[in-house]
Parts: C-alpha cells; structure tokens; sequence
C-alpha cells in the first residue's frame, strides 16, 4: 500500500512562502516592467501608482456576490489571506503585494488574449472517453510540431495501429493538499470523490472574445466542490468567466456519468454521455450546435478581416480537425467492448492523414503533414490509475514505447462501483 500524506492547505502561509522566495526587490521590479510591457503600459501603466494602488485596494476589499457564486465565500478570505502572507513573506506593504498580484494577473489574460486572437495552431491533439467493463476511463493523444529532425532521419510508415508492451505498475506515495473546505482536489486521477478530468486539448477560437478580469479571485478549483459530474457541470456553467480557458475536455465520474465541454474565453458548451456510454473530442472541432456556430462566425470573420479564403493553410487545419473528430466516432463505435484494449486501439489508430490519431509526421512527409504524437495517455478513474507513453525525440513514437502503468490508492467510500452517485452533504447543495 502506498504512503498517504494529507496536508492541510493553509493560504497565507503559501504567500508568506511566496513573499520570501520572490523578496521585495523581486516583487517591485516586476510590478514595474508589468506596467511598462505592451500590454498595460497604456491602461493601468499610464494611470499613477498611488492611483492605482487605491483603485485595487477598493477591488481587493469589495466582498464578491456571493448569492451568486457561493463558493466564493470560501475563495475569496483564502484570496486576502494569501495576499496578506505575501505582503509579509516579501516584506512590502499590503497594496504593494495587492497590486503586483493584479498586474500579474492581468498580464496573463492580455497575453493569452492577444496570443490566440489570429494565428493558426499546429496541434491535432483528440481525446476519448469509455464507461465499459474495466472501469470508466479515458485519455487523450497529444500533438505538436516536434523540435528539428536529426539530419539523417528517414520516415517509416507506422502499422495499421500499434502492438503494446506494459511495464509493472508503479505506487508513488501520495502528499495529498486538504483545503480547509471541499474535498481534496487531486487523488491520483480525479478528485477525493471519484470525479476526473479525462482529457483535455486546446481548442482556440480566432479573434475571440475578451478574457474577463475576475481578480482577485481568478480561476475556481472546480475539483475542490464537484462531488459529481452532475455538480462539475453547474459550477463550471456558473464559473464559465473565471475558468476562461480554451479548451476541449471530458469529465467523468466513477458513477459512468461524462461531459465534454467545449469552452472557449467567455462561453461553454455541454455535451452529456448518452446510450452508447462514449464521448471524444478533438482540438479545432466544437459539436455543440452554439459553440459550432460561434467558431464558424469567427472563422469567417477571420477571413473577411484577413482577405483570406477557406482554402488557406489555417483553414486547412480547421478541416483536418472536423475530419479527425468524424474518425474518432467511428473508432469509439469499433465493437471493441469499450475497454483497456479498445482504448488503446483507438490512441493507436494510423490511419491516413489527416484521421489519424497517432501522429509521425516527420521531415519527409508533406509539408501540412508535420505534427508528432508527443504523449499519449489514458485514465482509469475507477480504479485510480494512469496508463502512460511518451515520445522519444525521433527514436520512438508513443506507440512504440512500453505503457507505464501508474496505481494511486482508492480514496475511501469510493472504492467499488456498486456506491454509485453517494449521496453528498456538500458546500453548495447546503445553500440551495
Ligand atoms: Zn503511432
């Protein structure tokens, strides 16, 4: 059995520990470029620094709405905690702490605004999710376009899909952080009642709405309060501003009860598991019939603006995603018993490009066709555990590379099936 550790996370003093390692020469000089980088030097970088101290001190101290997002009554005294502890780890004063926080913070939203309003990405990444008889599970393939090939390196076609070698599994200890309210967050794959983020894979939509400022609360650990996925969905719908990510994802929890999101900046689309007990999603591709016709909207813009049309390269991309999404259904529909072995089947699916899941593009394949499959993993949320592989720097794809298997401990009450949905005495089902 693998040690457990369970530590209480206490928020100031994580920012007292975040105040010493930055010190207070550290937090000022950032503050400062902050304010002089392209992103804020016109908006709060022109505004003075007393000015601006006061403007997010009367954010900082503005209690959230609370009839409105409840879980913020818990967030939002760890938020002031944590900045308190900060002011002293770093020795500065309270605004001063408050203030590089929110300059920080705004700087992360402006560049991931501006990083995705128009260029094109190269992934191919997909994602899938089974309720079958080894548990629920699922996983994703991971894809980007890999570092320089060496000069000698000549491409082979993979097989039709991949044989599996699987090493023993592993049992890492555990060092579990408890917040002071919720559950705990990460159990190994999901969280301490069985609830997981199966895959996740980007999903821009160009020239995109505005990223919302909710600081100082910034993202809501949606883990920390979901006791299933039913209560996943709702609080992510109602954080949808905060959790302003750019992605595609399926949730599941150990009840077989899925979701894919589709998210983008500002909006959120649910797709709930049905009869078929399957869900995929794949980057580039929202099914949703509303965040569908939001990216197409915006992709006709972005040509419009650009004077481009749908045969350009980006356009290509968005097809080859739409066309990977079509092969994903029809590999989770293979009668392979959704299982181990029928997941495994489709992360190793060679198709031709563009369908294929595992990707070898490599220098002497055609110039589109360049992107490398660099992780691809599943998770079994019943049981705890992780199946991974990884791409060795043009010497072997994932699929050729043995499986490392990796056992969590079961947390408490959720160990078999038979407990499906336990009932919850929660955080927020109390304040309904
Ligand atoms: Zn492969």
């Amino acid at each position: 059995m693998a040690k457990i550790d369970i530590i209480p996370v206490i928020p100031f003093d994580e920012g007292v520990a975040q105040g010493k390692a930055l010190g207070r020469q550290e937090l000022r000089a950032r503050t400062a470029a902050a304010l002089r980088g392209r992103y804020l030097k016109a908006t709060l970088g022109a505004m003075s620094r007393t000015g601006l101290a006061r403007e997010v001190m009367a954010r900082l101290e503005t209690p959230p709405d609370y009839g409105r997002y409840p879980e913020l009554e818990d967030l939002y005294p760890e938020k002031l905690d944590e900045l308190r502890g900060l002011a002293e780890g770093s020795a500065c004063t309270l605004p001063e702490a408050a203030v590089y926080s929110y300059v920080c913070f705004r700087q992360h939203i402006e560049d991931w605004y501006w990083r995705h309003q128009v260029c094109g990405e190269p992934g191919h990444c997909s994602g899938v999710m089974f309720d079958g008889p080894d548990g629920v599970i699922g996983g994703q393939s991971s894809e980007s376009l890999p570092p320089p090939a060496p000069v000698r390196y000549r491409w082979r076609p993979p097989p039709p899909h991949a044989l599996l070698r699987q090493l023993k599994a592993d049992r890492p200890p555990l060092a579990l952080r408890k917040p002071r309210t919720g559950y705990i967050e990460s159990w190994g794959v999901g969280n301490e009642k069985g609830v997981a983020l199966l895959c996740g894979v980007s999903c821009s939509v160009l020239l995109d709405e505005p990223i919302e400022d909710t600081w100082p609360i910034g993202p809501v650990p949606l883990l920390r309060f979901a006791g299933n996925v039913r209560e996943l969905a709702a609080l992510y719908e109602r954080y949808t501003l905060h959790n302003w990510s750019r992605v595609n994802q399926i949730w599941a929890d150990t009840s077989g009860q899925a979701v894919a999101v589709e998210k983008c900046f500002r909006r959120i689309g649910l797709r709930w598991i049905g009869p078929d007990r399957t869900l995929w999603v794949t980057e580039g591709h929202y099914e949703s019939p509303e965040m569908a016709a939001y990216m197409r909207a915006k992709r006709l813009e972005y040509l419009r603006r650009t004077g481009k049309d749908l045969g350009a390269e980006d356009m290509q991309y968005a097809t080859d995603c739409h066309v990977r999404f079509t092969r994903l259904a029809e590999l989770c529909h293979l009668p392979l018993g959704r299982g181990y072995k029928h997941i495994r089947r489709v992360l190793t699916d060679h198709a031709p490009f563009p369908r294929a899941i595992c990707r070898h593009g490599g220098p002497d394949t055609a110039p589109y066709d360049r992107s490398v499959t660099l992780n691809s993993r599943f998770e079994d949320v019943t049981h705890n555990r992780q199946f991974i592989r990884k791409w060795i720097s043009w010497k072997k794809f994932p699929c050729e590379v043995p499986e490392t298997v990796v056992q969590y401990p079961v947390p408490p009450k959720e160990k078999t099936r038979a407990g499906r949905r336990p009932e919850r005495k929660g955080l927020h089902q109390k304040r309904k």
